[in-house]
């Protein structure tokens, strides 16, 4: 199912980006490791353009170890990208984070010159946790800064190297129709945007042909993982409904209680560590939607040449002579 998501405005994210990106060295986005391809916004990279970009791969603990470091030499190979996997339990986050930056723009050391560097992510990617880390362990400076806005927030993470938050709101965007069911699965996504029983079952889609032992030990299917690949995304639905106990009296099954109870433990982890995505799956979704997107645009040039024949001449009639 391609979700249909209409965040409200970004406005404050946007001009509080805006204007803090001139005095930028680095910028710092979050991403969620479940779904790095995903959970990235495009319009970050619009906003501060060629900027140094550290991609900080975090909530690691969740994510599948032999995906997240193929995603790690993907973001890697980009140009003016350093990418680093992080997660909560992590000791020296804060190191993590400088290094990160010192790698991207070397330059910036000292007191005369030292490194400003602004950190973005969507929702539930995990800022407000590694802020608050930053924060407890340094003493942050926090406070206003004059002529951007009120939240904005500045950490001071060594004597030359100052941290800022982006206040607002960073909305996922949703490029690739298979981004929003997985941002939706991963907590993203406002509640109210997408139907649990469909994200669930595009979930167990993928789920039941890369994950397929977790989902038959978790819910006790009893279950190769050949035969639970097999299976319609529906039965496999039906079948933890059944095993969860999730029947309505009459004994019809409750899949909203099923969806729920699948989504409740993907995104707690019970589940196990699960990636939604590889880079190369990503790559070629990407060059689906660029190839929907040339046809739509062609399609909507063919329309506007036929209105256009169509329409009647606005010049005057002549009158004559
Ligand atoms: P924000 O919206 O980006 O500020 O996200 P939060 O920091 O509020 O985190 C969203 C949820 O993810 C919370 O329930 C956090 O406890 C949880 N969380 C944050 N970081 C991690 C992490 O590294 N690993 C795991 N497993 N959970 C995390």
């Amino acid at each position: 199912m391609a979700i249909q998501w209409f965040p409200g405005h970004m406005h404050l994210t946007r001009k509080a980006i805006e204007e803090r990106i001139k005095d930028i060295d680095v910028v710092i986005e979050m991403l969620d490791a479940r779904l790095p391809g995903s959970s990235a916004n495009p319009l970050l990279a619009e906003l501060t353009g060629h900027k140094p970009a550290l991609k900080v791969i975090n909530k690691q603990d969740l994510a599948d170890p032999t995906r997240t470091p193929l995603w790690l030499d993907w973001y890697n190979a980009k140009l003016e990208t350093h990418a680093i996997a992080l997660d909560a339990s992590d000791a020296a986050p804060a190191r993590k984070l400088i290094e990160g930056c010192r790698k991207l723009a070397p330059t910036r050391t000292g007191l005369a010159k030292p490194m400003r560097v602004l950190i973005c992510g969507i929702p539930n990617v995990g800022k407000s946790t590694l802020i608050n880390t930053l924060s407890d362990k340094r003493q942050a400076k926090t406070g206003d800064e004059a002529g951007v806005t009120k939240v904005e927030q500045r950490i001071v993470l060594a004597d030359d190297f100052y941290l800022w938050d982006t206040p607002g709101m960073l909305w996922p965007r949703i490029v690739v129709d298979q981004s929003g069911d997985r941002l939706a699965a991963s907590g993203a996504v406002g509640r109210n945007a997408y139907d649990e029983e469909s994200v669930v079952l595009d979930l167990l889609a993928y789920l039941k042909l890369h994950y397929g032992a977790q989902l038959s030990e978790r819910y006790k299917l009893g279950l190769e993982a050949a035969e639970i690949g097999a299976l319609h995304d529906d039965e496999v639905l039906e079948k933890i409904a059944r095993k969860r106990g999730a029947v309505m009296p009459g004994g019809k099954l409750n899949l909203q209680k099923a969806s729920e109870i699948v989504l409740t433990d993907f995104r707690s982890g019970v589940l196990g560590r699960i990636s939604l995505e590889t880079p190369a799956e990503y790559e070629g979704w990407l060059a689906e939607a660029a190839i929907k997107e040339e046809a739509r645009a062609l399609k909507k040039a063919e329309m506007d040449k036929r209105k256009k024949r169509k329409a009647p001449s606005r010049e005057r009639p002549r009158t004559p002579e």
